[in-house]
């Protein structure tokens, strides 16, 4: 016993070394900073961090001599800083392409998940410092953000949303041999009120963070079911419900306005996607303060695919062409009007690591930069109930602090450009 406290002791005093190095201070100078997205930017600007945190934020470039311990200056002197960008809808497991059906029977869990590895490095690299992944294989998705959260392995912090879904609906496995079908069939595929509450409840146990549920059909599942509202009331009321309970908020994926307003009804904290949003859905928006994440890349994506390579069926293609053509101006109707904006690409089925295409497109669709910004940032935040440790380069948030050549609010296409990438005080990319 002894000899283990004394072990113990030891290891205490180590961490407390480690806390210590860690607790030296950066300084950033800033040439311009965006420190609160909605307010206007400032010049000559100086970031205090201390370990993962930042201390505070002073005019001026301060010297480091100012400072007590170790400390290292980061020049963006002539760069644009703004807070870490989110993504609020990807999948880190995939990527769309002719290969996903092979792909699915050759790879084993633990190569999708060492590829996911990948795909958030570029996700992280492309200044997206935190994302919800809004569906994946769960054990190796939870796997990724505690291995991320506990520093085994470097990416974007993540918050993981667990699927629940309907028998034959879009979160249900499609287009294969039956036997297939069921040997990939999830445990968490449910039909009335009562199962649904058990799915609900079993991803929950097993380390969701969020839940994803999908009241519509569809684009890219291999049915011709169309993309209209698939479960029903008493199903989403329940999954809302048992959500609630425990403490997760819902994500509901939706396409067809009587699904976005069902998801709605029922108390969902986000609708993906929106497609097909008019003005009841609007009003609905609004009255429960719901986000619309809107996912234009993907509506692009889907829609050149569709039209320029032949590995979709005909039923996904069908679907991909006509849902591809609703959004953006669906979205641009729903902004107008005040519903609140979440930023989210629906990366995977865009390439990862080019998530920033997002904000070029809703610019395209009459969104300030300003706004897009706030809607990556100080919004997104927000919707995850962390508006008290990301979303801002603010003292006591973590240090998730980006750079760009010049001003996205002048020209959003900057932001495809990213040079400077710190998440939690750590530099990824200079
Ligand atoms: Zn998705």
């Amino acid at each position: 016993m002894r000899h283990y406290l004394t072990c113990l002791t030891i290891s205490l005093l180590l961490l407390a070394t480690a806390a210590t190095a860690l607790a030296d201070t950066t300084i950033i100078h800033a040439g311009k900073l965006l420190a609160i997205p909605g307010q206007a930017a400032k010049s000559t600007q100086t970031i205090v961090v201390s370990g993962e945190r930042i201390v505070k934020i002073q005019d001026g470039y301060a010297d480091a001599g100012e400072f007590e311990g170790e400390v290292s200056v980061i020049d963006l002197k002539n760069r644009f800083v703004l807070p870490g960008l989110m993504d609020m809808h990807v999948h880190l497991q995939f990527e769309l392409g002719p290969k996903n059906d092979s792909e699915t029977l050759k790879m084993s869990s633990q190569q999708i998940e060492m590829r996911s590895v990948m795909y958030g490095m570029r996700t992280l690299l492309a200044g997206f410092t935190t994302v919800r992944d809004a569906g994946s294989r769960p054990q190796e998705m939870y796997a990724l953000r505690d291995g991320i959260n506990n520093g085994w392995v470097d990416g974007p912090r993540i918050i993981a949303a667990g699927g629940v879904g309907i028998t034959g609906g879009h979160a249900d496995i499609s287009g294969m041999n039956p036997k297939l079908m069921e040997m990939f069939t999830s445990e968490n595929v449910c039909d009335g009120p009562y199962d649904c509450r058990r799915a609900t409840r079993n991803v929950i146990k097993y380390g969701a963070d969020w839940i994803k549920i999908t009241s519509t059909g569809g684009v890219l599942s291999d049915r011709a079911t169309g993309t209209g509202q698939q479960m029903e009331m008493d199903e989403l009321k329940e999954v809302v419900l048992a959500a609630k309970r425990m403490g997760r908020k819902v994500a509901s994926h939706a396409h067809q306005e009587d699904g976005i307003l069902a998801a709605l009804e029922a108390g969902v904290d986000s609708i993906e996607h929106g497609s097909y949003a008019g003005p009841e859905s609007i009003k609905l928006f609004k009255k429960t303060g719901a986000y619309l994440v809107p996912t234009l890349l993907a509506g692009e994506t889907v829609l050149l695919m569709a039209k320029n390579s032949d590995f979709m069926s005909p039923a996904i293609k069908d679907k991909a062409i006509a849902t591809g053509a609703a959004m953006k101006g669906n979205f641009a109707a729903a902004y107008k009007a005040g519903v609140k904006i979440a930023y989210g690409t629906d990366s995977g089925v865009s390439k990862h690591g080019t998530n920033a295409r997002e904000a070029v497109l809703m610019v395209q669709a009459g969104m300030p930069a300003m706004d897009v910004i706030k809607s990556a940032t100080v919004s997104t935040a927000d919707l995850l109930d962390m508006s008290s440790s990301i979303g801002t380069i603010e003292a006591g948030k973590f240090a998730d602090i980006i750079a760009v050549g010049s001003s996205p609010l002048d020209n959003i296409e900057e932001l495809l450009d990213v040079d400077f990438v710190m998440k939690g005080g750590k530099v990824y990319k200079d």
